[in-house]
């Protein structure tokens, strides 16, 4: 691994919130967002990622739940986006509309955003929500990686047969799309996540081809990743 790969994610520290696209902070040349439906497993996903318990917390205070808030990874201009999800059944019609509006404007239209992680339980995967997302991403053409979270609540067997069922389901011509399963509890899948990270905050001249992923392995290369099991 070259020294321009080593993204210390434990250094991720929250700069701010923002209401909507034109708050992004412009010192941020890449970021990577998060998305999931409430209860996804998300906040833990970004603890267990950057090692910190508290980090995510940010996004569940209240009044702050609209907004997409931003880690910073140390002194890097690169960050992690929190895009919080929420319940639709809790949000009233017009927060709803405009918080979707803000948000297919910010994955439109932020330069800065070099891929999404998609995250949903691995028991109820592709929700409404999901495929919103999966939809948008498409348009766009921007890549995708799918957390199947809390794969320590399945058996291997079930958990493998939903990882294969949601690659089948969500493939993308351009392959713009890789899934693994997850958990927080465990860190199963936590270095395969890393790997995908890395290589789409810092991608290298010579590997940009084989990060562009398929379908059947994350992104950023078959050689090493496995699927979680
Ligand atoms: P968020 O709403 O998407 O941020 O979800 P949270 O991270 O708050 O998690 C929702 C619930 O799922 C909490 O009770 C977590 O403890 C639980 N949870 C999250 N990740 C895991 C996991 O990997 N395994 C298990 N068993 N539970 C998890």
């Amino acid at each position: 691994m070259s020294e321009q790969q080593n993204i210390r994610f434990s250094d991720a520290f929250f700069v701010k919130s923002a209401a909507k696209l034109a708050q992004c902070p412009n010192e941020i040349l890449s970021e990577v967002a998060f998305a999931g439906r409430s209860n996804a497993g998300k906040s833990s996903a970004l603890n267990c990622l950057t090692e910190n318990r508290k980090l995510a917390r940010t996004s569940k205070t209240p009044g702050r739940t609209q907004l997409i808030n931003y880690f910073q990874l140390g002194e890097a201009p690169l960050a992690l986006v929190d895009l919080p999800g929420y319940g639709f059944a809790k949000v009233p019609v017009a927060m709803k509309n405009a918080w979707q509006k803000e948000l297919a404007g910010y994955l439109e239209k932020r330069e800065a955003l070099c891929g999404l992680v998609l995250l949903m339980d691995i028991r109820h995967p592709l929700k409404e929500f999901d495929e919103a997302m999966l939809q948008w991403a498409a348009d766009s053409e921007m890549p995708v990686h799918i957390l199947l979270t809390k794969a320590d609540k399945l058996k291997r067997g079930p958990a493998k047969s939903t990882l294969l069922k949601v690659r089948k389901a969500t493939a993308r011509k351009d392959g713009g799309v890789s899934v693994q399963v997850f958990s927080s509890l465990s860190g199963d899948g936590l270095p395969e996540l890393r790997k995908v990270l890395r290589a789409w905050l810092l991608p290298q001249p010579d590997t940009q081809d084989s990060e562009k992923g398929t379908n059947s392995e994350p992104n950023p290369g078959k050689e090493t990743s496995g699927d979680g099991f």
